[in-house]
């Protein structure tokens, strides 16, 4: 086939996919398609791997090979936090091997006796996770041992892979070398994560407060799976706190929970109601009137309740509360998802369009989560997850609106963190990046491409990659998980 009869049956096919799904990703359908290798061979396109997320509730966390490493080399006995690690990393169904360099290598050695590690001999073998213990790196000199690892062992990873390292934060840090090394680990997840994007891989660090280790399970499980595939050059803070060993039925962690969730009718908010229910939460559901008949029907098929109200209704609010509980008396999960854009540019906008935004992505966050906390209708031990922007972060043209109050949620989380520790409630901002949904299909085509694009793994995420992180913060085992604002945004070049 010629050149020119290439690009004609390309472009045909590029057609077909635009009537076909008008929110699909486009180009890497094409250029993922039997069609259009000898094109794209030609032209060396760049072809961004589709990413593999979780099916299936049962599915394994971790699968294939794991490789571990730890920088505490020398120590008798394995660190608490290596073993919690293994622990965790034992109940997926990954062989977990780690390389005995040398014999002063005791801790893993005696960490073997009591887990299922073994010695990675076969230089070939492909992996499915490099994971790496670097919370005893007391200063930038040590970190040459996680460039050991992750150098010698980097081209080992196969597609969908998986590098997650745990370091401390940089405030439980008593010297500075320390903190600084700790802090430096940030960077390193951050370009790992730029190198790696191209196999659908993603690197991510937890830094953990000192004594978090025992709430390790559920950020870890987490970044291992299919279910953060759209997470990657990210750090995760663990904090410290006590009394949180319930025992989790990891199939189904939100079985007895009930989960408010706003702006649920359709796009992100109904992922997350569909990825909680799964989990095995009862879902409420809330949206606005004209979305009445999509709202009832979500809530019949998932068995939940569903409310109709405008968040930003203030007048409105004892009887949204009041509707919220003929589902439920109480409810155990906060889900701050409704949000609008009114796009302009500053000088054009006017203060309509400006109050709207703020209305109901911001102010109305914080009335409906105080009136629930004051009521006492969010149980002790709640959780609250509250939905921003990657725009909030870096800003956007044309969205001062939009990215101020986008802003303004991570600033209330960070606030409102300490106020809701007293009840043991957590909260916890989520910041999408590009995510194919009826708000991002609305811009046009061309600023559609390169936004989906400009990220690390060269695609748009999912309604369900939110979701996913949601049900991540929304599990009873989280409760190490504090005043984090999390991306979901492939590692989106703006603002990082
Ligand atoms: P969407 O427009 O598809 O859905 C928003 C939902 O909120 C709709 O069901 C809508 O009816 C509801 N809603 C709007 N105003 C409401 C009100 N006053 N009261 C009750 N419900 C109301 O948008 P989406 O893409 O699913 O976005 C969900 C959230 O994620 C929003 O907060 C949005 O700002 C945020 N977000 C989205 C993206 C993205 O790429 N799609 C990126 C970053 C952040």
């Amino acid at each position: 086939m010629s050149k020119g009869q290439q690009v004609r049956k390309t472009i045909q096919h590029i057609s077909n996919f635009k009537k076909s799904a008008s929110s699909a990703d486009v180009y890497q359908n094409v250029v993922n398609h039997p069609w259009a290798q000898p094109l794209v061979k030609a032209l060396n396109l760049p072809v961004p791997l589709p990413l593999k997320r979780q099916q299936q509730a049962s599915e394994e966390f971790l699968r294939g090979k794991a490789l571990f490493g730890s920088a505490s080399t020398g120590n008798k006995e394995a660190s608490p936090v290596a073993n919690a690690i293994l622990t965790t990393l034992s109940h997926g169904s990954a062989k977990l091997f780690y390389l005995k360099e040398n014999d002063s290598q005791q801790d893993l050695l005696s960490a073997s006796k009591t887990h299922p590690l073994r010695i990675l001999t076969d230089a070939s073998q492909k992996l499915s996770a490099l994971i790496y213990d670097a919370t005893s790196v007391a200063n930038p000199e040590e970190l040459t041992a996680v460039y050991d690892f992750y150098h010698n062992n980097i081209r080992r990873l196969g597609d969908h892979s998986r590098i997650v390292v745990v370091g401390l934060t940089p405030s439980s840090c008593k010297e500075a070398a320390q903190a600084s090394a700790m802090y430096a680990l940030e960077g390193f997840i951050r370009s790992t994560a730029k190198e790696i994007g191209g196999k659908a891989a993603t690197a991510n660090l937890i830094q953990l407060e000192t004594g978090a280790e025992h709430l390790l399970e559920s950020p870890l499980r987490y970044l291992l799976s299919q279910r953060a595939a759209f997470i990657t050059g990210q750090a995760v803070t663990l904090s410290k706190v006590s009394g949180s060993n319930e025992k989790i039925n990891w199939r189904q962690p939100l079985m007895d929970k009930t989960a408010l969730v706003t702006g649920a009718s359709r796009g992100i908010g109904k992922a997350i109601a569909e990825t909680l229910a799964r989990d095995g939460a009862k879902v409420i559901l809330l949206d606005i009137e004209p979305c009445k008949e999509d709202l009832e029907s979500l809530a019949r098929r998932l068995g939940g309740h569903a409310v109709i109200a405008d968040v930003s209704d203030k007048k409105g609010l004892n009887k949204l509360i009041k509707d919220v509980q003929k589902g439920s008396e109480t409810i155990d999960i906060l889900v701050n998802n409704a949000g609008i854009t009114r796009d302009k540019t500053l000088a054009r906008m006017d203060i309509k369009r400006w109050q709207s935004v703020l209305d109901i992505n911001l102010s109305a966050v914080q009335r409906i989560t105080e009136a629930l906390v004051d009521k006492k209708v969010l149980k002790v031990n709640g959780r609250v997850i509250c939905i921003s922007s990657i725009n909030g972060i870096a800003g956007c043209f044309g969205q001062t609106n939009y990215s101020t109050s986008k802003a303004g949620v991570i600033g209330y989380v960070e606030a409102m963190d300490k106020v809701l520790a007293r009840r043991k409630i957590t909260i916890n901002a989520i910041a999408p990046g590009f995510i194919e949904t009826q708000m991002t299909q609305a811009i046009p085509f061309l600023s559609r491409e390169i936004g989906r694009r400009i990220n690390s793994l060269s695609q748009g995420g999912q309604p369900e990659d939110v979701a996913e992180a949601v049900a991540m913060f929304a599990n009873p085992a989280s409760a190490g998980l504090r005043a984090n604002t999390l991306r979901v945004c492939g590692q989106n070049l703006v603002g990082a």
